[in-house]
């Protein structure tokens, strides 16, 4: 496994594998990995003949500043789980190989609805941030393809409108949300969590497999309104929201008619930690 700092390295190293005629597989992350991380790296192994995975904690999609401080790090233990993975290249660039010493301008990403709604919401700025640094190193990396987990449903859903918008020759290949064996979503945020904390954290996937179930009885307004009240009534939670969307226009449904693909999404602070979950009810 090699590791690259620099902009012109990562380029002449995978310029040379494709010379060679590789194909690359290209896994995004913010570190701290965990199984999730894992789990793309393992797909993108079976799937190309060279893995890269970056890891860079991206100021531009941080509205918060303590968000980005508090922000886990753990590059070394990441380079010992990559490396067991045999994942090939791990490019770490810094802020200023990305963006130089301006902070970088991402006003020219515009994703519409995609965005009014949920992470982008309650995050402002956010996706236009993380637009910016997936194009740029889709740029850089040039992948055949790029993996991205479900976890992250919007956002998932916004990489693969900016590949549209930009006409990008690259595969997005989505990734299932890996869960710990109670059914919490694994996520880099979780090693910050008390004992406590990560007890009442299992009210979020526990309320989408809730509404899973009332889904079967009741109309997604509904549904919505008795998860809502259940999860107010938790001064160990506070809820940001909880919305029962069409998957592919990302907007709330209020029949379960208005839609073929539903999923149902929540973000919530857990102490002064933000949680994000989201499951599919439909099909
Ligand atoms: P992050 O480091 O949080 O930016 O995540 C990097 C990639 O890993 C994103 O595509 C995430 O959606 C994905 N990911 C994070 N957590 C999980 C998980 N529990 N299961 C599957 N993919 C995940």
């Amino acid at each position: 496994m090699e590791l690259v700092h620099t902009i012109s390295e990562i380029r002449s190293n995978i310029n040379f594998q494709k010379q060679k005629g590789q194909t690359i597989g290209f896994v995004p992350t913010m570190g701290a990995l965990h199984e999730g991380h894992l789990s793309l790296v393992r797909r993108a192994k079976s799937e190309c003949d060279i893995v890269v995975t970056s890891i860079y904690v991206n100021p531009a999609q941080f509205n918060d500043p303590n968000d980005l401080k508090k922000y886990p790090r753990t590059l070394e233990s990441d380079l010992e789980l990559l490396k067991k993975e045999q994942c090939e290249l791990v490019f770490t660039p810094t802020e200023t190989e990305i963006s130089g010493s301006e902070k970088p301008d991402v006003s020219q990403y515009d994703f519409g609805q995609l965005e009014s709604v949920m992470e982008g919401k309650f995050r402002q700025g956010h996706f236009k941030g993380v637009a910016y640094i997936v194009h740029s190193l889709f740029d850089i990396i040039t992948p055949d393809k790029a993996y991205f987990g479900e976890k992250d449903f919007q956002q998932l859903t916004i990489i693969q409108e900016l590949v549209k918008i930009y006409n990008l020759p690259v595969e997005i290949v989505p990734c299932s949300t890996i869960r710990e064996s109670d059914g919490l979503a694994m996520s880099s945020r979780n090693i910050n969590l008390s004992e406590e904390e990560r007890k009442t954290a299992l009210l979020l996937s526990s309320s989408l497999y809730q509404s899973k179930e009332l889904a079967n009885s009741l109309s997604p307004l509904k549904v919505k309104d008795q998860i809502i009240k259940e999860l107010q009534s938790n001064d160990h939670l506070q809820l940001e929201y909880f919305d029962i969307i069409d998957a592919k226009k990302l907007q709330p449904i209020n029949e379960w008619n208005e839609s073929n693909q539903v999923r149902a999404c929540i973000a919530a602070y857990v102490g002064n930690i933000r949680l994000i979950d989201n499951m599919k009810i439909i099909p």
